[in-house]
């Protein structure tokens, strides 16, 4: 069944009906050719609002689709767990697919971070077209993943203001290139609990700086390995994510 991000204002609770709007009215009316009686699921993907919308088409008017509200349910696509992930700063257009896979993984919010080894430094003025663009390619998966929440990408932060940020998470974990003890790794994934938040630290490709790992240690970071392989930087958050939802889906 198809899924479809609208708007809190375009639900009408008393009148029991949602009015689709903007570029999926398009989609639905010339691509999808759907028609009255159809049916289609609709959620805000707002942060806290998790309620899908069994919903189902009664026409089309003023560039609008009009639906009528058959039932809601409590979205059974999120993670039980908000996994946070804080991204190394890549070169190159590498957060775009790390972007993606993360949110077809469960990420709960992406936070593109300085490091010290990080090569590009963002330009400030291209800022925020360069997030609007992210967040238009976390919006696209999560449309095609079916996730009931559009996980935001935060702007480039520092790496002092991510560590600030790890201080309202339960966990952080930390997969760091040269530490090891898979079973350490495994202990410390398998403690991350539903209902719990948890940090994910990613180095750039050049890694972590040994004095980045000594910060991230001392707000209580568990320094993991991720195995005797050297995984890239657009390959760790996933695989890390991978191994989180295996351990949390419900
Ligand atoms: N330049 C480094 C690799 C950096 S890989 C080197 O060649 O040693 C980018 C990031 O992915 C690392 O900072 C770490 O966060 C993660 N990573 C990659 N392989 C890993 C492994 N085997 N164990 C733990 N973390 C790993």
């Amino acid at each position: 069944m198809y899924r479809f991000f609208i708007s809190r204002e375009s639900i009408d609770e008393a009148a029991g009906t949602i009015q689709i709007q903007g570029e999926d009215v398009g989609h639905i009316h010339s691509v999808l050719r759907m028609k009255p009686g159809e049916e289609v699921l609709l959620c805000t993907g707002m942060e806290g609002d998790q309620t899908d919308y069994l919903c189902r088409i009664e026409g089309y008017s003023d560039g609008a689709v009009l639906t009528k509200i058959v039932s809601k349910n409590r979205s059974q696509q999120e993670l039980p767990s908000r996994l946070y992930l804080f991204q190394g700063l890549p070169k190159a257009d590498k957060l775009e697919s790390i972007i993606q896979k993360s949110v077809e993984l469960g990420v709960y919010r992406i936070v593109p971070t300085l490091m010290k080894r990080c090569v590009v430094k963002p330009d400030t003025k291209k800022i925020a077209k360069k997030t609007a663009r992210w967040n238009a390619i976390a919006l696209a998966a999560a449309k095609q993943s079916k996730r009931g929440i559009v996980p935001e990408v935060t702007e480039p932060v520092s790496f002092l203001e991510a560590l600030e940020l790890t201080r309202s998470l339960d966990h952080v974990v930390v997969p760091y290139e040269n530490s090891d003890g898979i079973e350490h790794t495994r202990v410390v994934l398998s403690s991350v609990k539903p209902g719990e938040s948890c940090g994910i630290f990613i180095g750039p490709e050049g890694g972590f700086d040994e004095n980045e790992i000594n910060m991230l240690r001392d707000i209580g970071g568990a320094i993991v390995t991720l195995g005797h392989r050297i995984l890239r930087t657009e390959t760790a958050g996933p695989a890390v994510l991978a191994a989180l939802m295996l351990h949390l889906e419900e």
